[in-house]
């Protein structure tokens, strides 16, 4: 589904990694791993277009996302991209429904999935009934557990996860990773950025991000 072509980054004369080249496939999750600071948040971000590589092309669907104009973008972060990030990106002042209806784009029609409803979403991460709740009474599990409600409301084709397990005990860890996996199976490419080793584990591939690396290549 995406296609990365010998993608690299530099800031300045510091080269973070080089020569990447990678296939993300629908069906699959994928593991970015490396030391802090060897620059997985900036791959994911180079694929979710808040950042511009230094070098190489980021192919979808045959067309170069990373030569895309705004409006481009726009309808790519809108219609394809789903983020999931450790801070969960939530509304705190809003209610957890209105937070998974703000996902929700008038008159797609683009998916061949059916569309999940907020309810639904609710129920399978254990937060039925929960909706009319404010997210800043949540604990932080049942916050990502809202995030994760509302990529299930948006049925993206890709996620982006960035670590995204963080800061949450083991049970909610596998919980994050068990809908992961799961929207992977009913489609959609998930790929996430972690340093925890059971994620890792759970993971279909696992890709090592590092540093000034030439040749950075799938170890399975
Ligand atoms: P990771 O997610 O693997 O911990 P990051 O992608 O967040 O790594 O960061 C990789 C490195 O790139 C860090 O050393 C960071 O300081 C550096 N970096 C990130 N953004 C910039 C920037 N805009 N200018 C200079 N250096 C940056
Ligand atoms: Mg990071």
């Amino acid at each position: 589904m995406i296609k990365i072509e010998n993608l690299s980054k530099s800031f300045g004369r510091r080269t973070l990694w080089s020569g990447v080249n990678l296939d993300i496939e629908r069906g699959q999750t994928l593991a970015f791993v490396g030391p802090s600071g060897s620059g997985k948040s900036t791959l994911l971000n180079c694929l979710g277009l808040l950042e511009a590589p230094s070098a190489g092309a980021i192919k979808y669907e045959g067309r170069d996302i990373t030569r895309f104009g705004r409006r481009s973008t726009r309808g790519f972060r809108r219609d394809v991209l789903g983020y999931l990030f450790q801070n969960y990106a939530l509304i705190e002042n809003a209610t957890v429904a209105d937070n998974l209806r703000v996902a929700i784009k008038p008159g797609r029609g683009s998916s061949n999935r059916p569309r999940v409803a907020i309810d639904e979403a609710l129920h399978r991460v254990g937060l039925a009934g929960r909706g009319k709740e404010k997210i800043h009474v949540l604990s932080g599990g049942e916050q990502q557990r809202v995030a994760l409600a509302r990529l299930m409301v948006k049925q993206p084709e890709l996620i982006l996860a960035d670590e995204p397990t963080g800061a949450l005990d083991h049970a909610n860890t596998v919980m994050v990773v068990d809908i992961l996996e799961e929207m992977s199976r009913a489609g959609c490419a998930v790929v996430i950025a972690t340093h925890n080793d059971y994620v890792r584990d759970r993971c279909d591939s696992v890709f090592t991000v590092a540093s000034a690396t030439t040749s950075a290549s799938p170890v399975r």
